[in-house]
């Protein structure tokens, strides 16, 4: 992506899209895989490799191309795919029970048709965003998400009565034990859900996705080139912040951003405080 894209610019949207030639390199494109001792659960799936071999098939737009080729040069090979990177970590697709999406921007919904057998959770608010006329002028595929024969489930924000969440005011318990719940932070899309994840052995974990590309941008209030609110972000990247204060060594990681990998390694491999699940 360009660095206008990832740290904002003075210049209007279309002109920097348009004119720059400067890069960030390396730049991830996670999703998250968690052993629940329920199943398998999928934190979005990532990218789809055939966005990079055959571009013009998968966006099915030339103009999408174009503004594809302006927005993003890709590094992803065929293996990249969702069943190949869960075999990577030991995993067979099939014990996949659950995905939950953060948004459906197609960064994050890639190989649907590889996980017909789960259940996948969409924020409400998101599908609308998919199933609007043309809905992929703001990057939601719908030829790619509304597959036939998916089991989507929509969900909306519920009451929270867990004191540590206060700063959200709602969220969503995936498992029902208090081990995986979402909560609302819009900004980059108007539905878009983080996660946080709590367990025996681990720091909390909360999962971003897009809300900010990189850490330091949340700390230091510094909002991205591109999003759907600039209000929005400011008050969830707030919110975010004051749920790292209730919950000491909150692991926050975007899914876009250089130091996730090293910072989940690190945390998964320290030895936290037990959690009591419900
Ligand atoms: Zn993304």
């Amino acid at each position: 992506m360009h660095p206008e894209h990832r740290y904002g610019s003075r210049l209007p949207l279309m002109l920097w899209v348009l004119l720059s030639r400067r890069w960030v390199d390396g730049v991830p494109v996670h999703f998250f895989a968690i052993d629940h001792r329920d199943g398998l659960v999928l934190f979005d799936t990532g990218l789809d490799p055939a966005i990079a071999s055959d571009p013009r098939g998968y966006l099915g737009s030339a103009v999408g191309v174009f503004f594809l080729h302006r927005l993003f040069r890709w590094q992803i090979s065929p293996q990249d795919n969702v069943t190949d990177q869960l075999a990577r970590m030991g995993h067979d697709v099939s014990s996949v029970r659950k995905v939950v999406f953060s948004h459906l921007h197609f960064d994050h919904t890639g190989c649907i048709d590889h996980l017909l057998h789960a259940q996948l959770l969409a924020p409400r608010k998101e599908w609308e965003a998919l199933t609007r006329p043309h809905a992929e002028r703001n990057w939601y595929l719908r030829q790619h998400v509304d597959r036939p024969g998916a089991q989507w489930t929509l969900f909306d924000m519920e009451p929270c009565n867990d004191p540590a969440l206060a700063p959200f005011g709602a969220c969503f318990d995936v498992m029902g034990d208090g081990s995986i719940v979402l909560l609302p932070t819009p900004g980059h899309t108007a539905g878009s859900v983080s996660m946080l994840l709590r367990s025996n052995g681990m720091p909390p974990i909360l999962l971003i996705a897009d809300l900010a590309f990189e850490l330091d941008m949340l700390m230091t209030d510094r909002l991205p080139g591109v999003g759907e609110g600039s209000e929005a972000m400011r008050v969830s990247y707030a919110r975010v912040r004051a749920l790292r204060e209730r919950l000491p060594g909150l692991v926050i990681l975007p899914s876009h951003d250089m130091g996730t990998a090293a910072r989940l390694t690190k945390a998964t491999n320290s030895h936290a405080p037990a959690f009591e699940s419900r």
